[in-house]
């Protein structure tokens, strides 16, 4: 900065000096003519040449003089140049720039108002620069001094009072063990200028840094416990807990999640790499569930049931997926197998009569339901319910006792499997009274087929024990329906009319309903009982 400011002033002052000089050369030449003016009158009033010669030589005499010419009139008196091979112009007819001449009107000496001549006189311009060079040259070597005094003065002003100190402030800082409390010095001398204030702030910034730091590692460290302690819960939970992406690929998942999949055979790699693992390898299943729950955006829960897989028994698993953030799914399982094997035998037993193993009246109705909404409406095959009622039933437990009574019962409804096929539903309704649903039946004679066999295998002697044998017979009432009017109430009501009809005709016999006439057939019977 010093040489730039060095060299601008060294321009400055060169151009300013060598503008003084001109103008000083140009007073100097008007001094000059000043001189010589008296004489010049005298010589161009009386046309003098030889003393306009000697006032032009007087002129030239001076070195910045380069040409003199003096006119009285239109006549010329003398001319003369000073260096005419330097200049380049000859002694004589010198070729004068026209702009730098100077030209003097000479007044008569007697008469102040007549101009009785001229003289033109030219500058040495060479003469001139090189004065002005010389005054250039001098002013541009003070200069340079002085710069260089003020360079000098500079460095060693800025070394000392701000660079010394501030090398002393970064070696500090580079080793400076702030988390051990320690503090930059005041460097000497500067206790109360701007470096001393850089000192006191960056302390003060150290210890803001080190203060926010250590509560940092506090939080950190307090984190890092309560993380701990989530993990020992995660890794140790029963329960499983996954996440999982969009796509359904886990992105976490704990222990109990393995042991889940493991239990019911489905883990062969060791990892669970989707929300599938739980579905049984359906991706197709697992998809929906996460769109789902991304829809819905609430928690989505399933139970599902897992077939057993490699010598495995089945398993259940109650699913809850939730979306914690768009792409992430938060899911909890839980395995819900001793749970659902109580459930579904609490259901089974509801349904079951349990002294025969039947269907009871409710396991029937339930299954006949479901078996009309979803196979027979559509199918347009027929369906037929017979009702079964032995006949003097009563007379068994009075002869032989309850116990023989049961036996009957039992026997009965092992008659009834084996005189059916096993796609067939048979059930208990109660007492007596036993009903079998019969599928895809087309042609109603193979119904009496069936009656006639059940009639006639009922009727054979049953052994009761203790070489006791009960006889007993059975009366049918049979329902026919086919296509999508078929009613559970309407098949019942016609099976029981049915049978009520068979009893009135002398029981050991079956019925059927005719839809026709709305009457019920009487079938001719293998063996009726006498009156
Ligand atoms: P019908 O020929 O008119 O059918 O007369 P029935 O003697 O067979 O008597 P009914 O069908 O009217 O009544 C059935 C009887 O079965 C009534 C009841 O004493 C008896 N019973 C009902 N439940 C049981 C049972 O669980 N075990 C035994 N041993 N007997 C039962
Ligand atoms: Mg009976």
């Amino acid at each position: 900065m010093v040489a730039l400011v060095g060299v601008a002033s060294l321009w400055l002052s060169n151009t300013l000096a060598a503008q003084r000089e001109r103008l000083q050369t140009q007073a100097r030449l008007q001094e000059l003519l000043d001189t010589v003016e008296r004489s010049a009158r005298i010589a161009c009033f009386l046309q003098d040449r030889q003393l306009a010669g000697e006032v032009s030589q007087g002129l030239l005499s001076n070195r910045i003089v380069a040409w003199v010419a003096i006119f009285a009139g239109a006549t010329e008196l003398t001319q003369a140049s000073q260096r005419p091979a330097t200049a380049g112009i000859s002694a004589i007819d010198a070729p004068v720039d026209p702009e730098s001449l100077i030209v003097r009107k000479i007044i008569s000496p007697f008469n102040s108002d007549e101009i009785v001549g001229e003289i033109r006189l030219a500058p040495d311009r060479a003469e001139i620069e090189r004065h002005v060079g010389q005054a250039s040259y001098f002013i541009g070597i003070l200069l340079i001094v002085q710069t260089m005094a003020v360079g000098v003065a500079v460095v060693l002003v800025v070394y000392g009072s701000i660079t010394r100190a501030l090398k002393q402030i970064s070696g500090h800082l580079r080793n400076l063990p702030a988390e051990q409390g320690a503090k930059l010095p005041l460097p000497a001398g500067h206790e109360t200028d701007e470096i001393g204030g850089l000192v006191t702030y960056t302390n003060r910034l150290v210890d803001r840094l080190v203060g926010l730091l250590n509560e940092e590692r506090h939080l950190r460290l307090q984190r890092e416990i309560e993380e701990r302690k989530f993990r020992s819960i995660f890794e140790n939970a029963d329960t499983g807990i996954f996440l999982v992406d969009q796509s359904g690929n886990m992105l976490s998942y704990n222990p109990a999640c393995r042991e889940i999949v493991r239990a019911a055979g489905y883990l062969t790699e060791g990892t669970i790499s989707g929300i599938a693992g739980f579905l049984g390898g359906n991706e197709t299943e697992a998809q929906n569930l996460i769109e789902a729950c991304y829809e819905e955006g609430n928690n989505i829960q399933r139970d599902i049931h897992l077939s057993g897989k490699n010598g495995k028994s089945d398993r259940w698993v109650h699913l809850t997926l939730s979306k914690i953030e768009n792409v992430v799914f938060q899911g909890v399982a839980n395995d819900i197998t001793e749970r659902k094997i109580a459930e579904l035998a609490a259901q089974k037993s509801a349904m079951t009569d349990a002294m025969t193993g039947l269907l009871n009246r409710m396991g029937f109705e339930t299954k006949l339901r479901s078996r009309i909404d979803q196979d027979y409406r559509q199918s347009g095959h027929g369906v037929a319910l017979m009702l079964i009622d032995l006949d003097f039933f009563k007379q068994v437990n009075d002869t032989y006792g309850h116990d023989a009574g049961d036996r009957v019962l039992i026997h009965f409804s092992r008659l009834l499997e084996s005189a059916v096929r096993k796609s067939d539903v048979i059930g208990r309704l109660g007492g007596d009274e036993f009903v079998i649903l019969l599928d895809y039946i087309d042609r109603p004679d193979v119904l009496e087929r069936i009656a006639q066999k059940i009639i006639s295998s009922v009727a054979k002697p049953i052994d009761i024990g203790e070489g006791r044998t009960a006889h007993v017979g059975s009366s049918i009432g049979i329902a026919f329906e086919q296509g999508e009017a078929i009613d559970q109430d309407v098949l019942f009501k016609k099976a029981d009319e049915a049978m009520y009809q068979a009893k009135q005709s002398g029981r050991n016999t079956y019925c059927l309903f005719t839809e026709a006439a709305s009457q019920v057939t009487i079938s001719s019977s293998p063996e009726r009982y006498s009156s």
